[in-house]
C-alpha cells in the first residue's frame, strides 16, 4: 500500500503568526513506512512556532534514523521531540513555558500506526463513513469522555486546554493507536484550527469529493469562511494498492 499525501497550512484571518507545522514524507522508510505529522504550537511570541516546529523535524529525524517499525519508532521519535522541546524551554528565556501537540501517523504495508499528545486529529474514511483514530488530549473532551455530558467548554476552562502535550514536561505519555489500510482509504490529519469550526460530516464530504491536494485547499479555505480565528492545518492522504 503506498500513500498519496497533500498538505496545506495556513495562518487564518485572525492571528499574526502560524504557530502550526506539518511535515510528510512521502518516500517510505526502509522497515518504518511513509510519515505525517502535525503539531499545533503554544506559547508566547514565537515560542509556539519553535516547538511545533522543533516536534515535527525531530520525530521525522529519528522516524528516518532508527527505523524501527513503526511504533517504536514513532514512540521514540514523540519521546525525543518532547525531551528536546523541554530542555530548549528551560534553556531559552522566550521559550519558557512552551509547548506543542503532535500527531504522527505512520502507514507501513496495510497498516497504520499513531502516536500523539494533545488534540490535532486523525481520522479515517472509508466507504463513505468517517472515524475518528484520536481522542482530543483536551480538559473539556476528557470530561466529556468521564460522562459529564453537560461539560462544555466555558465551563471547563476552554475546549483549548490540553492535558498532554509535548514539552511541558521532561516525560510525556504519548497514546498510540494503529487500524488498518485499505486501498481507497482517505487519512485525514488536522490540527484544531480546522476541526473545530467543521464537523466530521463536513470533513468526510470534502476529504473524499476531490483529489487530496484539492481536498486541502478546499478544507482550508472553508475554516477560513467561518472565521478563520485559529491556525489551520490538515493533511489528505488517499491509499493505494
Ligand atoms: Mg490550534
Amino acid at each position: 500500500m503506498r500513500l498519496f499525501i497533500a498538505q496545506a497550512t495556513d495562518v487564518g484571518r485572525v492571528r499574526a503568526g502560524n504557530e502550526d507545522s506539518v511535515l510528510c514524507l512521502n518516500e517510505p522508510v526502509p522497515g518504518s513506512g511513509q510519515l505525517i505529522v502535525v503539531a499545533d504550537g503554544m506559547g508566547g511570541a514565537e515560542a509556539g512556532e519553535v516547538a511545533s516546529r522543533m516536534a515535527v523535524e525531530t520525530v521525522a529525524e529519528v522516524f528516518q534514523a532508527t527505523r524501527r517499525p513503526p511504533r517504536e519508532g514513532l514512540l521514540e521519535a514523540l519521546a525525543e521531540a518532547n525531551a528536546r522541546i523541554f530542555r530548549t524551554s528551560c534553556e531559552r528565556e522566550d521559550c519558557n513555558g512552551m509547548g506543542t501537540t503532535c500527531t504522527a501517523l505512520a502507514a507501513r504495508d496495510d497498516r497504520i500506526y499513531i502516536a500523539y499528545a494533545g488534540d490535532s486529529r486523525a481520522y479515517r474514511i472509508r466507504r463513505g463513513g468517517v472515524c475518528r483514530l484520536t481522542q482530543d488530549h483536551s480538559v473539556w473532551a476528557e470530561r466529556v469522555r468521564e460522562g459529564d455530558l453537560g461539560a462544555s467548554p466555558s465551563s471547563t476552562g476552554g475546549r483549548n486546554e490540553l492535558t498532554r502535550a509535548l514539552g511541558v514536561d521532561a516525560e510525556i505519555d504519548v497514546e498510540f493507536v494503529e487500524s488498518d489500510l485499505q486501498p481507497g482509504d482517505r487519512l485525514v490529519v488536522c490540527s484544531d484550527g480546522l476541526w473545530g469550526v467543521i464537523t466530521d460530516p463536513e470533513i468526510l464530504e470534502l476529504a473524499q469529493a476531490a483529489p487530496p491536494q484539492q481536498a486541502c485547499t478546499r478544507l482550508v479555505a472553508l475554516a477560513n469562511s467561518r472565521g478563520g480565528r485559529d491556525n489551520i492545518t490538515v493533511v489528505v492522504a488517499e491509499a493505494h494498492a
